[in-house]
């Protein structure tokens, strides 16, 4: 059997299965199977496969049937400009998240020495590709998750910038010390009870701790919010992610807190996702 039998074979079994990015899916794992790049399988359709390739791949493809997200398969996801190792105690990075890395980048000067906290830094993706950015800039990661810190410390390591950041397995409640020019975060925001209706890719595979934001999905971030305007120095930065649904409650979280808004942003599919604020102190 050559590349192109299988993959059409695939992709036909995989149809039954899914609806989205079918032909796309298998030849990510196909390529995955190979050690190739896609580009490089793509033009290589006649290459013959080996048995184990084969088993390999098959293996690869009833996950993919019960939905289990590609990245979790394979391991990674890019994001901004690396890849990032992922698996099931860590959300997968999303391309929406590069408007928040945007967004802090618009801030944080590039000539200056800054301290960044990432809140619930899951894979690292946020403060590792801000890091990458600025090299001046030093950072502090925390999350709940013990796994999560591990992906995001392998994750320093292969990208190179152990040096300017620490990670911790803490709750922000149990941060006391240190003053930040910026705190990033993309905390849990889905409300709790419309985490039934999300994706089964999601929803069956995704750390429901990374997703949960209580009753109306604002209850981490309003922790947060008070919480940073304690950690923040006076004029220090907060760049988080939200859900569109709930900017009006998060405007007057911050301003209640005594933040200014700077910024709201949107997405690729133009749907409000960050926020930016200054915290008056
Ligand atoms: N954007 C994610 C989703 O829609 C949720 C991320 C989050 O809760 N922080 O699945």
């Amino acid at each position: 059997m050559n590349c192109i039998q299988i993959l059409n074979k695939s992709q036909k079994e995989l149809k039954k299965f899914n609806k989205k990015n079918v032909e796309l899916d298998c030849e990510i794992l196909l390529s995955n199977v190979l050690k190739v790049t896609r580009e490089n399988l793509l033009i290589n359709l006649n290459k013959k496969l080996e048995k184990k390739e084969k088993i390999f791949f098959f293996k690869y493809v009833e996950r993919r049937k019960k939905k289990e997200p590609i990245a979790y398969i394979i391991g990674y996801k890019d994001f901004w400009k690396k890849r990032f190792y992922v698996n099931k105690k860590v959300l997968i990075p999303r391309p929406d998240t590069e408007v928040l890395v945007e967004e802090a980048l618009k801030f944080i000067p590039s000539n200056k020495s800054q301290r960044i906290m990432d809140v619930g830094t899951g894979s690292g993706c946020i403060l590792l590709s801000i890091l990458l950015e600025r090299k001046k800039c030093f950072g502090v990661g925390i999350d709940v998750s013990k796994e999560a810190i591990h992906i995001a410390k392998y994750n320093a390591k292969i990208q190179q910038l152990e040096n300017r950041l620490k990670f911790f397995n803490a709750n922000i409640d149990n941060i006391c010390t240190g003053k930040y020019d910026f705190i990033v975060s993309n905390p849990p925001y889905i409300n709790k009870n419309k985490i039934k209706y999300l994706e089964e890719d999601v929803r069956l595979f995704e750390p429901c701790l990374a997703l949960d934001g209580g009753m109306h999905g604002t209850s981490v971030t309003e922790k947060l919010i008070r919480k940073s305007s304690k950690l923040l120095k006076k004029n220090g930065k907060m760049i988080i992610e939200i859900q569109s649904e709930s900017v009006n409650r998060i405007k007057n979280m911050l301003i209640r807190n005594n933040f200014f808004i700077n910024n709201i942003s949107r997405d690729l599919s133009n749907k409000i996702r960050c926020i930016v604020s200054t915290n008056l102190g």
